[in-house]
């Protein structure tokens, strides 16, 4: 879980809008306005477990469950956008939790992973601060990325499949950075940089790879 900036932009603009509209005359949170926004704002990514490969369902997530009042129900800014595995589990169990629009997670919690193989690997979120927000957001990070029913394992398994795929892809990138000469530096930099902004999938834990890094790697952040 990472930051993501709530900019007013056109389409943010436009879900406004259409929220307005829909709470006056009592219809559905889930226009095709606000559904554009959230993909936007949250770069196709579960704001959860920033997943974005293969997910066949993303849902409108409220970070304030509404339970019914329609000020929450309809406010731009306590709208996210999840992978209907993570909003299945955050429902309104979790609250409050920290609000990504808001705060940097990534540096309130570290993400990590150990391990390589099968039982090995295990996945880590260290408070860096205390707090019931911080405390229950990692309660929910562990639920996404572990499950706790039979399906949500199978499911929760596939993201730390695919957390997996991602995060080595990023170390061979590194890697590879290490071992270029001095004229093939800067373009895998950059692909470096991409990998490590909003929009790369599992952010968070590449961010922390460096972080946990820094003497070593520190340069390789922007
Ligand atoms: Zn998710």
């Amino acid at each position: 879980m990472i930051k993501y900036e709530r900019l007013n932009t056109e389409k943010a603009k436009a879900a406004e809008k259409s929220l307005e509209k829909a709470k006056a005359l009592n219809k559905s949170y889930n226009t095709p306005e606000v559904n554009a926004a959230l993909a936007e704002m949250f770069r196709g990514k579960c704001y959860i477990c920033e997943n974005k490969e293969g997910i066949s369902s993303f849902q409108i997530e409220h970070l304030k469950p509404h339970k019914g009042d329609a000020e929450l129900k309809y406010d731009w800014r306590n709208l996210f956008w999840s992978c209907a595995h993570c909003n299945n589990i955050k429902n309104a169990k979790y609250d409050p939790i920290l609000d990504c629009t808001k705060v940097d997670v990534d540096k309130k919690i570290a993400f990590r992973k150990e391990g390589y193989f099968g039982k090995d690997e295990k996945l880590q979120f260290i408070p860096l601060g205390e707090g019931e927000e911080i405390k229950n957001t990692i309660a929910l990070l562990y639920e996404a990325y572990y499950g706790s029913t039979p399906q949500k394992k199978v499911e929760a398994a596939n993201i730390r499949k695919a957390l997996r795929r991602s995060l080595s892809d990023f170390k061979n990138l590194v890697r590879e950075y290490y071992e270029a000469e001095e004229y093939e530096k800067e373009d895998i930099r950059c692909l470096i940089h991409k990998e490590l902004g909003q929009g790369s999938s599992f952010v968070a834990f590449k961010r922390w790879l460096i972080w946990d890094n820094k003497e070593k790697y520190g340069e390789l952040f922007p």
